[in-house]
């Protein structure tokens, strides 16, 4: 029989990414609508229970990764709670978050006692007035301290996510290598990716082989032999700590090796960044589903992922949402 996290490729899925809110402290023009959002209601959002009960339930059908994200998950009160349920689950290995920094001051001490092993911190520029006109927020200070806070705190990996866009931040990409390049962190460029209402355009968005050369012309980067399922293209910068990641989506999509499924915020199952949002797992959970009826659903929602997601032209009629609600 097959697996219920194997889909119809054979490809097994062992990482899930979990939003635990739509909401947001920052209104980053490439992740949400320029209008500000209407949020989900409460009680549409799943609970830390029924979080940590899809999650053992994902756990018991082979998933040993889980990253939690958002919206902004720190804005989510007591999120170390909910860590230290996830953290319990017999067979979960690595426990993750991926944050826009803010808050990191003080929570990231908690959250890596509470259980967390990495943290992917989102900063786009060095420069505080851009940084103003691509989060509409005034937190650059915080976000460069909530970095410090990571770093002090310990954690096993800290990974600094740079969305890079031509006329925006492309001219900064030596700079972040030349800010961090005394730290044990890796910088992971990405591609910028088309999601539902937030001005993608072909001209906007800078190809992994344009960002590589960027950097090349002023550093020795070396390759990192990486398995089959990582998303990035990773590099040693030679002589320094700081590590570099490409995130191609775009250029050169990693569709065979993905292993990543998504559970939204409201709880319905995402198999792909780019395709249509799956049925809700939320919905069967609160009409009392047995942990057998809930894997049925999980199967037959998996073996419906496609081989590779579209081409550039074709995703952004793909989306349903906008990445916001989806995660990252
Ligand atoms: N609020 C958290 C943060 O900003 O890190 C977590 C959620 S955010 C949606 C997750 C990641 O998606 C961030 O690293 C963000 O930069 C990235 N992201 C958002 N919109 C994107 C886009 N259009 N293209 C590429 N990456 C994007
Ligand atoms: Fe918020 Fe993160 Fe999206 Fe920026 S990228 S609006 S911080 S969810």
């Amino acid at each position: 029989m097959r697996s219920p996290l194997a889909d119809g490729f054979g490809r097994r899925h062992n990482y899930l990414r979990i939003s635990v809110t739509d909401q947001c402290n920052f209104r980053c023009g490439y992740c949400m609508p320029h209008e500000d959002m209407e949020w989900l209601p409460r009680q549409e959002i799943l609970s830390f229970e029924e979080i940590e009960r899809l999650a053992a339930l994902f756990v018991n059908l082979g998933v040993d990764k889980v990253r939690l994200t958002g919206g902004e998950p720190t804005i989510r009160k007591e999120l170390p709670v909910l860590v230290e349920k996830l953290k319990g689950i017999k067979g979960l290995e690595h426990l993750s978050l991926t944050t826009n920094g803010a808050t990191l001051r003080s929570l990231a001490a908690p959250l890596r006692t509470a259980g967390i092993n990495g943290v992917n911190i989102s900063l786009d520029t060095l420069d505080p007035v851009k940084f103003v006109e691509i989060t509409r927020r005034d937190h650059f200070v915080r976000v460069l301290d909530g970095i410090s806070a990571a770093l002090e705190a310990g954690y096993q990996s800290v990974k600094i996510n740079v969305v890079v866009m031509a006329g925006v931040n492309e001219d900064e990409m030596c700079d972040f290598v030349r800010h961090f390049r005394e730290h044990p962190v890796e910088i992971r460029f990405i591609e910028f990716m088309p999601f539902l209402a937030n001005d993608w355009q072909r001209a906007k968005m800078v190809p992994y082989r344009e960002m590589r050369n960027r950097l090349e012309r002023e550093f020795s980067l070396v390759p990192i032999v990486t398995d089959k399922s990582a998303v990035a293209k990773e590099f040693q910068v030679e002589g320094f700590p700081v590590r570099i990641g490409f995130i191609t989506s775009m250029t050169e999509h990693f569709c065979s090796g993905c292993n990543r499924i998504r559970l939204t915020a409201d709880g319905r199952l995402r198999v792909c960044l780019f395709s249509k949002t799956g049925p809700s797992l939320r919905d069967p959970l609160r009409a009392g589903a047995t942990d057998d009826e809930m894997a049925e659903i999980i199967g037959a929602v998996l073996s419906t992922k496609w081989a590779g997601h579209p081409p550039m032209s074709q995703l952004i009629q793909t989306n349903d949402r906008p990445m916001i609600m989806i995660g990252g």
